[in-house]
């Protein structure tokens, strides 16, 4: 059995993606003197002319409102075939479809002019595996016009990174569709459009202009935001280690999919927006071909694990916070004095002893809010009975605040920390690393046992 190409080569201490950068050479940078010669100009020449031919149709025809409908309904069809087809079932398995339902995607795919199921999945699981590096064929970090438009219309600058593509070369239906592409390309997403509005109202132009052109220029750029809108903006409530994001608006104008941050993290999932409530058309076709018969086996990845990845943002945004309020003095930072020592610094400046620490309140006598003799008379002793109830049950935002005060320890006076008097009821419940101690001073009682 052989090893993986890259694996083999590729040292213990340096990752896949650092050897391909060290063994691929990349392409010239593009300067204007060889922008001819790197630029795709099919496709310069596609992502033009649609559009150009569509806006100057526009202006000489008139739109019949059947033809509108019928451009709208037909830019669901073939956006459909982009994204139930290419990408959640071709690029991720995400469920299983008939032969019947694999043809219709692959013919409605392919009016949507983005090039063939192999070619697009090869792509897709490309910028899967290798999400924001250099092998991405859409990296995020080469920036949004980058992902949206210049991955197709300029050569790519490196070879994209390599992925499995056997299921699809295996399957009579994706070779045949790329290789009737551009037949395929013109017959669904111009004559078809064409036909049926000469066929059934009479508009053939309209149809062509309406349905044809301009449907196919707002396919395009919906789909290309895919690439570009969905790795931009919004939030990452899943994970914020690479750039894909969730927003409402990328979903509306990419047919469900963009709650991106989400399918990054479970791509195998068969939805985009996972609650009922979220735009994802897509999910909604496919359950109803589940429920039609024409698809099964759609899977969804266990809620448990979701939720999951949104603690864990969740637990990164309060430990954010967590880092940037101010924290008593630990325990392990304060000097340790005697009772006499205590009484003499007393006697200088105000302090009280409350569960073994002693409190600076010089600032706080004449701001208590029972009045500064509640203060006064506990000056230079211990007042821990009087503070938790003894004379007045303290809030929890009074214990917050006296452990602002701290400014020493009484020696063997301080309870073990376990004892949550003892802890101000802000740090009570707390945000620890793993390889953090889950309080400072749990390891200074160690230490000192
Ligand atoms: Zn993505
Ligand atoms: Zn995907």
């Amino acid at each position: 059995m052989g090893i993986p190409h890259g694996q083999a080569q590729t040292s213990k201490s340096e990752d896949h993606v650092s050897y391909l950068l060290r063994t691929t050479e990349p392409r010239p940078p593009v300067t204007w003197k060889n922008l001819a010669t790197e630029l795709q100009w099919v496709n310069v020449v596609a992502l033009t002319a649609i559009p150009v031919l569509g806006i100057v149709g526009a202006c000489h025809t008139k739109l019949r409102w059947e033809t509108g409908l019928f451009a709208v309904f037909f830019y669901y069809v073939t956006g459909l075939g982009i994204t139930a087809g290419y990408h959640r079932y071709w690029s991720h398995r995400s469920y299983k479809a008939s032969t019947a339902l694999q043809w219709f995607l692959a013919l409605a795919g392919a009016g949507a002019a983005q090039g063939s199921i192999k070619w697009w999945s090869r792509g897709h699981r490309a910028h899967h595996r290798y999400t924001d590096t250099k092998f991405d064929p859409y990296n995020a970090a080469e920036g949004f016009w980058h992902t949206h438009i210049g991955w197709i219309v300029l050569k790519p600058r490196i070879k994209q990174g390599s992925v499995d593509i056997s299921d699809l070369a295996s399957n009579f239906i994706v070779e045949w569709q790329h290789k009737h592409l551009n037949v395929l390309i013109v017959l669904v997403s111009f004559v078809f459009p064409t036909i049926v509005s000469w066929l059934g109202w009479g508009d053939a132009r309209g149809g062509l202009v309406y349905a044809g052109l301009l449907r196919q220029t707002f396919l395009h750029h919906s789909i290309f935001c895919l690439n570009s809108l969905a790795h931009w903006l919004g939030e990452s409530p899943f994970d914020d280690k690479h750039s894909p994001r969730d927003h409402f608006i990328t979903a509306l104008v990419t047919l469900g999919e963009g709650y991106h941050n989400f399918h990054h993290q479970f791509p195998m999932d068969y939805q985009n927006g996972r609650r009922w409530y979220q735009y994802d058309p897509t999910k909604w076709f496919i359950w109803g071909c589940g429920q039609l018969g024409l698809a099964s086996h759609l899977k969804v990845f266990p809620e448990n694990e979701v939720r999951k990845g949104q603690l864990t943002m969740q637990l990164k945004r309060l430990r954010e916070t967590q880092d940037n309020l101010v924290w008593p003095v630990d325990k392990t930072d304060l000097p340790v004095i005697n009772w006499e020592a205590y009484q003499s610094q007393a006697a200088e400046c105000p302090m009280i002893l409350i569960s073994g620490f002693i409190h600076d309140v010089s600032d706080f006598i004449e701001e208590h809010p029972g009045g500064a003799r509640f203060i006064t008379k506990f000056i230079g002793k211990d007042a821990t009975a009087a503070f938790f109830g003894g004379v007045y049950e303290h809030s929890n935002a009074a214990h917050n605040l006296l452990s602002m005060k701290r400014v020493g320890v009484l020696h063997g006076g301080v309870p073990h920390i376990l004892d949550e008097k003892n802890v101000p009821p802000s740090q009570r419940l707390r945000i620890t690393r793993f390889n953090e101690p889950a309080c400072r001073s749990d390891s200074f009682d160690e230490a000192e046992n």
